[in-house]
């Protein structure tokens, strides 16, 4: 294995005097919500800086299911306005809204639905947010599943925290039938609580409209002595409440500047580095979806692995989410060990982020991710107002560099067996 060059490549990372100022004109791009004059400034931004590295970065085109709204609001009936954020995709009501009885689920686990599975039809269901990165959580959209399955009304996700604002994410809808879906915060979840034994009944709009959409993936490809290629990818897409700063500038950023760190080096590896920025991540990994999917049989064969950075800061502790590729938790924990930095290993398959799509073609993939089961770290803030640049710490990103540059320099100059065992 070639790595005796990885101490030069980390000397490069170290020197880079670029990442914090990437990261600074991420966030400035906005929230970059899918379909955005703000997503659109960050796709220019990443190609930018890709063609930067070398002259053929290029925007591969994809579709997915767009959608846009013009009002959504939800009251308590006789009782005013409540915070309200559409969840991406949600259904239309009809145009003079709809008025509903609400039924508290709580958390909203399988238990709590089926025990309450006879007062679902009809009504709008109300369950909370959760910290997404546990071994425990519930994602919002198994939630919406459960609900829409039941013949709910409506479905409403509280943040659990005080003073927090509503969350955001996507309802999963991509177009087919659905139910409406919004989000609201702690205190008008807390009104809707206060109606004593009576259901509170609320009036729900959402006005939106599907439209078939496009965006891109901003792509590089270093290539080697062989066709086989490692793949690093980030998703540059996010949510219009704040900056989308941890959720997921910290990846882009990240991965553009082990892009640069080992550009030099590519061609007298064994393998290539592809690098794919993607977009439309938050509509249910709409873009990476597409991109994997519309691949040949032998394209897809010729990944030998995908690093997924998604959310590498906010937290100064990383875990590689490693999508039920048992050999993965070895190759992910040498690589950390030669830089000499902690890194956990969570073996389930988590369909949470663009490595999904690569795992579910067979193709070992992994997350890297701050904050998992730290529920009490900066990373709680992510889908919400809060997730902004202050959360972030330069050495948190300079950390995740020099993991994500160690564990690719592994998979670029690693034997064919090696790789071969991973699947
Ligand atoms: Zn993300």
């Amino acid at each position: 294995m070639n790595s005796d060059r990885l101490p030069a490549i980390l000397a490069t990372l170290a020197a880079d005097t670029q990442l914090w100022g990437d990261f600074v004109a991420l966030c400035d791009c906005g929230g970059r919500r899918a379909g955005s004059a703000s997503e659109r400034a960050a796709l220019d931004l990443a190609h930018t800086l890709l063609a930067a590295i070398d002259r053929g970065a290029r925007v591969e085109p994809v579709s997915y299911a767009g959608w846009r709204c013009s009002e959504a609001t939800l009251s308590i009936e006789g009782g005013g306005a409540l915070t309200c954020n559409p969840l991406l995709g949600s259904e239309s009501t009809v145009p003079q809204g709809i008025s509903s009885d609400v039924i508290d689920l709580g958390r909203g686990t399988p238990e709590q639905f089926e025990l309450r599975a006879r007062d679902i039809a009809g009504r709008c269901v109300l369950v909370r947010h959760e910290y997404p990165f546990s071994a425990v959580h519930l994602h919002r959209r198994r939630k919406y599943g459960w609900a829409l399955e039941r013949g709910a009304a409506g479905f409403i996700i509280a943040n659990p925290f005080p003073g927090a604002g509503p969350v955001s994410g996507s309802s999963g809808r991509g177009g087919q039938a659905g139910i409406p879906a919004v989000a609201i915060d702690f205190e008008s979840a807390a009104r809707l609580a206060a109606n004593g034994s009576r259901l509170p009944r609320v009036c729900l709009k959402v006005m939106g409209e599907d439209y078939a959409a496009e965006t891109g993936v901003v792509v590089l490809e270093l290539p080697a002595q062989t066709d086989s290629w490692v793949v690093l990818s980030a998703h540059l897409d996010g949510h219009e409440l704040a900056e989308s700063a941890m959720d997921n500038a910290t990846g882009v950023t990240v991965a553009l500047a082990v892009a640069r760190a080992l550009a030099p080096q590519i061609a007298r590896c064994r393998r290539g580095l592809k690098i794919c920025l993607f977009s439309a991540e938050e509509w249910a990994l709409a873009g990476s979806r597409q991109y994997l999917d519309r691949m040949s049989e032998l394209e897809r064969k010729a990944i030998a692995l995908n690093v997924n950075l998604d959310t590498v800061g906010g937290d100064t502790h990383l875990t590689a989410l490693i999508s039920e590729f048992p050999r993965l938790d070895g190759f992910v924990r040498g690589a950390a060990a030669q830089v000499g930095i902690a890194l956990d290993t969570y073996r389930p398959m988590m369909a949470n982020s663009d490595h999904y799509n690569f795992a579910r073609h067979g193709i070992p993939a992994l997350r890297l991710v701050a904050g998992f089961g730290r529920p009490e770290s900066n990373v709680r803030h992510i889908l919400t107002r809060s997730d902004t640049r202050d959360k972030v710490a330069l050495p948190e990103l300079k950390s995740a560099a020099t993991l994500t540059a160690s564990l690719l320099w592994r998979a670029l100059t690693a034997g064919d067996d090696e790789i071969a065992r991973l699947k």
